[in-house]
């Protein structure tokens, strides 16, 4: 039974109000909004557990260390990794895909080396690329997508040569919603020889990912889009990959003895976490995961996409309505622009109605550039909205629409 109003009683802004009106939120895509067990157990660890993990003899250092370390568990055990060396908590999907494109490209990349990544990547699975590419000279292949946004995957294999090292596609876009046949599509890099990075940012709150059963080579997301705290994340990578490659950051926590002469780097996971980690956060985090396991993940998806029928269906009744991302495998996130309304415009009027949108290019410029427009309003949507939230959004669309 997915009791929406409990559920939603689980999260405390839900119940607030933005210009006096109710808030209806619906830029989970950005962030998402976070149950009150996931809060209070930042506050409980603040108060009763606080100390440095890893380093002390003391009581609380090793109670702070147990449950940071378990956190570890819960998240190899939701992403079904074998085996804890494999989860790097790091400080998102950024941080965690900036950390493999250094290490893996210092290890594995040479000038006029390749990596094949999709049209619509997010800026954080470009740019790194486009670092590595100033000072190495590696070169960057995309794959191009139709109109409906699915990756075509005959061009795919076509990019594959003697030079690609590595592919690095997301999940689900975060603009257009697509579900891109990752599995497929490791299978693929796979039979060329080489490894397949899955930014999985937009998917993990919204699917079940398992990672052996995709046999990722690299999986990467946020804990704050899962419901889970700012400033934790997670990169999965195989332990075979992960000992081949070299640190990212030095200090302390990533090595095991240290002169002047020679250091010694720690084992996995411990190698790619230098400095004090979130530990608070990572407990934060597994009590997200741990939400959203009790609720079930097939339950949640198949929420969600009644949602997402139901407010894709009533969108486009109306006039003007052009709907960005219609791939037959689709994920709860819906791009529009209605007539020639100014995507801003659109979400400042909506936001003066209590609704959350997000506007702009949303960090996919390229994704823009191929579908000819500078911006979408997006609808992204989460476990806890509701069929009424989206009859909100479709009134106030249409009172913008009388508006202009
Ligand atoms: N990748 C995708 C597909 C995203 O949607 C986002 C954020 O919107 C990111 C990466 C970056 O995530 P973060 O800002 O949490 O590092």
């Amino acid at each position: 039974m997915y009791d929406i109003q409990k559920i939603r009683e689980d999260f405390p802004i839900l119940s607030r109000t933005v210009y006096d009106k109710p808030l209806v939120y619906f830029d989970n895509g950005a962030t998402t909004q976070k149950p009150r067990l996931v809060v209070d157990s930042l506050v409980d660890e603040y108060y009763s557990v606080n100390a440095n993990v890893h380093r002390g003899v003391h009581y609380l250092s090793q109670q702070a260390t147990e449950l940071h370390e378990a956190s570890r568990e819960t998240v190899r055990e939701f992403i079904n990794a074998g085996s804890i060396n494999e989860i790097i908590f790091t400080r998102g999907t950024t941080e965690s895909i900036n950390l493999l494109v250094s290490s893996f490209g210092e290890e594995f990349m040479e000038e006029g080396d390749e990596v094949i990544v999709s049209v619509m990547e997010h800026h954080s699975n470009i740019v790194p690329w486009q670092l590595l590419a100033a000072r190495k000279g590696i070169a960057i292949k995309v794959i191009p997508m139709n109109d409906k946004g699915e990756l075509l995957l005959d061009e795919y294999e076509k990019l594959f040569s003697e030079r690609t090292k590595i592919v690095s596609v997301t999940h689900v876009s975060n603009v257009l919603g697509t579900v891109n046949p990752v599995k497929a599509m490791i299978a693929t890099a796979h039979a060329h020889g080489v490894p397949l990075l899955v930014d999985a940012a937009q998917s993990i709150p919204h699917m079940k990912v398992d990672v052996q059963e995709l046999d990722a080579d690299f999986l990467v997301f946020s804990g704050h889009k899962v419901y889970g705290p700012t400033g934790v994340g997670v990169l999965y990578g195989k332990e075979e990959w992960l000992d081949r490659l070299p640190p990212y950051q030095g200090g302390g926590e990533m090595i095991q003895h240290v002169s002047f002469e020679k250091t010694v780097f720690n084992e996995l996971p411990f190698k790619f976490e230098a400095g004090t980690p979130d530990y608070i956060g990572t407990t934060g985090l597994a009590k997200a995961l741990d939400y959203i396991t009790a609720l079930g993940l097939d339950q949640i998806a198949a929420y969600e996409h009644e949602l997402t029928v139901y407010a894709t269906q009533r969108l486009k009744e109306i006039p003007g309505m052009r709907i960005f991302g219609e791939a037959a495998e689709k994920g709860a996130v819906i791009s529009f622009l209605v007539g020639d309304i100014h995507h801003f415009d659109m979400g400042t009027l909506l936001d003066r109605l209590g609704i959350a949108v997000r506007t702009g290019h949303h960090c996919a410029q390229p994704l823009m550039q191929r579908l000819g427009i500078e911006g979408t309003v997006r609808a992204s949507l989460a476990l806890y909205n509701t069929k009424e939230e989206i009859d909100a959004l479709i009134a106030g669309i249409e009172r913008v629409n009388k508006m202009f």
